[in-house]
């Protein structure tokens, strides 16, 4: 993904259809193992750089597939193919979980599972053309997600379970290609989030009769950092205004104020811009902001040093926590 410095005019066709239910975490506190997280993520990371069209991205897309299936969902590949920033087809490869819950609506809760070939925010500029780990940028979303699929399992079946949602877990592949700083041509900024671009367009090419209806969508985009911030990212704000409300209200109340920080980040177009733009799905980023930064990102963005040690189990949990209780608040 990439921030915007300069502030976009944006015409809002439609504002967001249809406002959330009064959130109430009720006192429940809804499961979610911030070591599982963990585990996903350090599994991801072992397969090596999930760079599209090689080993490594074809062995995790498989794993992942076996891993949500295996959790109860049924389970969608959708293959296709964009044109990259140089001009060249680029195949597609999303992965789409079904969980079904007990309550007539459905959550997307979606993030990328590809990494980014090149490191070319590294100072040294013969590291620019090694692929990024993504153990932050990539495998914690993911990560997170497969626990909530974990979770879901028994929750959907549990006695009682009645406002259990059905799910959509959406794992977009080709976030991570936009132009390279070393690229001599056009830098353009719909070069990045192929994968969310391509499954937005065949949402919205569907018949509506015969598409998921979705209340809302969560993104879980670099989340695991020990000092990660969550401010309220602009698009966020912008097309799904009052679930930003509710979930940094909801992650106040459960104590996690320190990330889910209450300010507001410049436009950042992420997965969960096509969501909202294309595909009409009011859609939130909960993504590491860092204003002072002068690329907005943690000093790991896009280096070799996005690896697990960037990775934080309490992190984990404030950003689990907060979407399993948004996920299942009446
Ligand atoms: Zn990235």
């Amino acid at each position: 993904m990439i921030y915007e410095r300069i502030f976009y005019i944006v015409i809002i066709s439609c504002l967001v259809a249809c406002q959330p239910k009064q959130s109430t975490t009720s006192g429940v506190r809804w499961p979610f193992s911030a070591d599982s997280a963990y585990s996903y993520i350090n599994k991801q990371v072992a397969f090596g750089p999930r760079v599209p069209n090689t080993a490594a991205h074809q062995d995790c897309g498989d794993w992942l597939v076996g891993e949500l299936y295996r959790h109860g969902a049924v389970v969608e590949e959708q293959h296709g193919t964009m044109i990259n920033y140089a001009g060249v087809e680029q195949p597609i490869r999303n992965i789409v979980a079904h969980f079904k819950g007990r309550s007539a609506f459905t959550i997307l809760l979606c993030a990328h599972w590809d990494c980014r070939p090149w490191s070319d925010e590294e100072d040294d500029y013969n590291n620019h053309f090694l692929p990024v780990p993504g153990a932050n940028d990539g495998a914690s979303g993911v990560g997170v997600l497969l626990e909530i699929a974990r979770q879901w399992q028994s929750l959907s079946t549990m006695e009682g379970a009645i406002g259990v949602p059905s799910i959509d877990i959406v794992c977009f592949d080709v976030e991570d290609m936009g132009t390279p700083n070393h690229y001599t041509g056009l830098q353009r900024e719909d070069t990045w989030c192929l994968g969310s671009q391509y499954w937005a367009t065949q949402y919205k090419n569907t018949p509506t009769e015969s598409r998921t209806k979705y209340q809302y969508g969560i993104l879980l985009d670099m989340v695991g950092d020990p000092s990660a911030t969550f401010p309220r990212e602009y698009f966020s704000t912008l097309y799904a205004g009052s679930y930003v409300e509710q979930i940094w209200r909801i992650a106040s109340q459960l104590g996690y104020g320190r990330y889910f920080v209450n300010q507001s980040a410049y436009p950042i177009t992420d997965d969960h811009l096509y969501v909202n733009t294309i595909a009409g799905i009011p859609c939130v980023d909960i993504i590491d902001y860092k204003p002072n930064q002068q690329t907005g990102f943690a000093e790991w963005w896009h280096t070799q040093q996005d690896d697990m040690r960037n990775i934080n189990k309490q992190t984990l949990q404030a950003v689990g926590q907060t979407v399993m209780t948004m996920i299942c608040s009446k």
